[in-house]
Order: structure tokens, then sequence, then C-alpha cells
């Protein structure tokens, strides 16, 4: 059985553009910011969206020499995505699975388990230190966000010593921020001050802390590597300041008719919106079955997002229906809203984080959300 193949462009309803370039400049951009330290690339939740597979090869050829996955089977497609093997360190932060064999699931796939408890490091301690060279891991060490890593640092100095960490293969300790998006949040300052301890404990082990909007911190937590996803991905690691990414994602979508109604009309499922004029409606293909938010469309009062037509802005009124939406074209000129011209939703006018925003979500769901119906065109 595979899976089957995106739409080509004459079939498709929607096109989402992606632009490889950009995605390459994100990432020498965070780089710069890394040095003399290093930088990563998330790529989990297939890179965001857009694809581990155009931009896992993407992102080392721009220079990049460690990925982050979720899940050992988006590891594993990045190694693929590699092959023949140049040098590249994949880490899978959700940890050592259950159930997972340290040799035939990570080792065979050359994948780097980032053990977040006591308990997956005495499971990997017990594996590694029957291994004639140690095979490498990182360790994630809980500063605050209660979720994986290990909580003590007590216990992990004394597992630490009793194996040597060398032994264990560990070539990373990492943590993870609760709301560096918030620059003033007090806990932002709190962690890096665990993870100093931490560090200071574990000399000689490189080190890496800051997630995209970590890495804009005024306190500047690089330490020796830094871990950006959304930022890479055009996503604003700085919300509230202007955006320094460039956008990676364009989503055009056809429109496949006009009407006008009355004034006093509903539009879509349940009334959501009703025309306060006599109102021109472009009914546009795609809805949240391609991803998109349900709150995108201006419902009870409540303005939703707006669409890019004919170079001008178009609010989506109603509830998103499950393959269609309905932008409010009313005040263009009667000829640049017609079937098959198209809508464009994400783009350099309006980028993830609005988009988002003003659908009652946030980026990187709208990102990862990305549907399987478009056709998808890779450029740069
Ligand atoms: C997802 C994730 C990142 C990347 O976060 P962004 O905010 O997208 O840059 C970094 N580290 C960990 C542990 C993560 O889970």
């Amino acid at each position: 059985m595979q899976t089957p193949p995106l739409p080509s462009l004459s079939q498709s309803s929607g096109v989402l553009t992606i632009d490889l370039g950009a995605l390459a400049d994100n990432w020498r951009a965070l780089a710069r910011r890394a040095a003399p330290g290093e930088c990563a690339a998330v790529v989990k939740a297939d890179a965001y969206g857009i694809g581990i597979e155009a931009a896992a090869p993407a992102l080392h050829a721009a220079g990049c020499r460690h990925f982050f996955v979720a899940q050992l089977s988006e590891g594993a497609r990045v190694r693929a995505a590699l092959a023949p093997g140049p040098q590249a360190q994949i880490y899978v932060l959700n940890g050592l699975q259950a159930g997972a064999d340290p040799q035939a699931d990570y080792r065979a796939h050359d994948l780097m388990p980032v053990i977040g408890s006591e308990e997956e490091l005495a499971r990997w301690a017990a594996f590694a230190t029957r291994q004639p060279s140690p095979p490498p891991c990182a360790i994630h060490i809980d500063t605050g966000m209660n979720r994986l890593g290990v909580g003590s640092l007590d216990a992990l100095v004394r597992m630490l010593a009793r194996h040597g960490h060398e032994a264990l293969g560990v070539k990373l300790l990492m943590s993870h921020f609760v709301s560096s998006e918030e620059p003033d949040n007090p806990l932002n300052a709190v962690q890096i001050a665990r993870f100093d301890e931490a560090r200071a404990l574990f000399r000689g082990i490189p080190a890496g802390l800051a997630n995209s909007s970590g890495i804009f911190l005024a306190q500047r937590p690089i330490f020796d590597l830094i871990r950006p996803g959304y930022a890479l991905y055009g996503g604003n690691p700085t919300p509230g300041a202007p955006n320094p990414m460039k956008p990676v994602v364009a989503l055009d979508i056809a429109i496949q008719q006009t009407r006008w109604i009355e004034a006093g009309e509903s539009v879509g499922y349940n009334q959501q919106w009703t025309a306060p004029r006599r109102t021109r409606l472009a009914t546009l293909l795609a809805g949240y079955a391609d991803g998109l938010p349900r709150g995108a469309g201006a419902a009870q009062g409540r303005a939703g997002a707006d669409v890019v037509i004919a170079g001008r802005r178009c609010p989506l009124v109603g509830r998103m229906s499950m393959d269609l939406c309905i932008a409010d074209v009313t005040d263009l000129p009667e000829d640049a809203a017609h079937p098959g011209a198209s809508a464009q939703l994400l783009g350099a006018t309006i980028g993830v984080d609005e988009f988002a925003a003003r659908s009652g979500t946030i980026g990187y769901h709208l990102l990862t959300s990305l549907g399987r119906r478009y056709h998808r065109r890779y450029i740069g």
C-alpha cells in the first residue's frame, strides 16, 4: 500500500508554495546568531507541515548538521532523506520510547534518543554499556515544563557518576523553555539559572536550551547549540515586534464562484454571519479538512482572518465549512474576483502569525495542519 500522491496542479483547488531558499536563508540568519555555537533545525511534524523530504536536504545543504524530530518514524525519514549518509546528528525529542528496541529502532538508523527520565536513562545504560563503543544520546533536563526531562539533578549526577557519561554516549545536555515568546516572563530567567546549574555539574558536555523565541531573549541563552523550529518556517519568534524571518509558505486558493446577496441574509452553516449591506461573496475551495482553522471566518460579531484577492484584503465571513470558505469581496472591482481567480491566504502580505491569531489559533498549529489536498510547489 502506498500513500496517495498529492494532487496535480490542474486537479487541485489550491497551491501551497514552499520557498526552500527562504528556509535556507532563515537557517543561515539564525546560525549567525548562534555563532560560535551551532544551529540545529527542528523538523518534527513533517517539518512543521512543509515536508521532511524537501526541508531536511535543503537545510543540510545550507550547513545544518543537527536535526531534531519528535518521533522515531520522523527520524528514520530524515535519515533516509539525507542518504547516502552525509554527516548529520538526528535527535528524537520524545525520548527512548517504551517498547522500542534501542538497537533496531535507534542505532540501526543512527538516531539519538533524547533521554527524558531516570527510567529511560536506566534502560539506555543497560543497552549502551553492553556496546563495544558507546552509542550517542542526549539528556533532557526539566527546568520547568514538567512534561519531559529528568527532574532531579541529584539522580542524574548519581547515574552519570556510576557509568561515566562517556560510557553512556552523552553528546548533548538540553532543556526547553516554557514561555520564551514572552520576553518579560520571569520564568525565562529561572529556567536559564536552573540550566546553568546543570551545565556546571556536567562540564565538557555541549549544551542547548533555546527554541526560536529563546534565541531572541535579551539574556542570549545560546550556549553550544540552538534548536529553532517555527522561525525557520517563517514564523515570528518575536511576537509584537516585526518578524525578522522570511516567509516560507504561500497558500493560494481558487475562487469557484461569486454571488450577490441582500442585506440581512446570512452566510454559511448556522447563520454565523449576516450581511450588513448588499454584499458580494466569493466561495473559495478550501476548508477545515484542508487544515484551515474553524474560527477563520467572521462570526457573531467577532472579526476573522483576511485573504488577499487582486492585491486587496477581503475578510472571510461565516463559519468555515469542511471543503469551502467564503470571502466578502464587495469592495473589489467586479472583474477582480471571478471563477478561476485565486485568493491568497498566506504569503508576503498575510503571514502565518496574523492568519492564525485572527482565527483564534497559533501559527504553529496552522502550519502543522496544512492539508494534503493542495498541489505542493517547491521553489528556491
Ligand atoms: C518543538 C521544539 C523546539 C522548537 O521550538 P520552536 O518554538 O518551534 O522553535 C525546540 N525544542 C523542543 C524540545 C521542542 O519540542
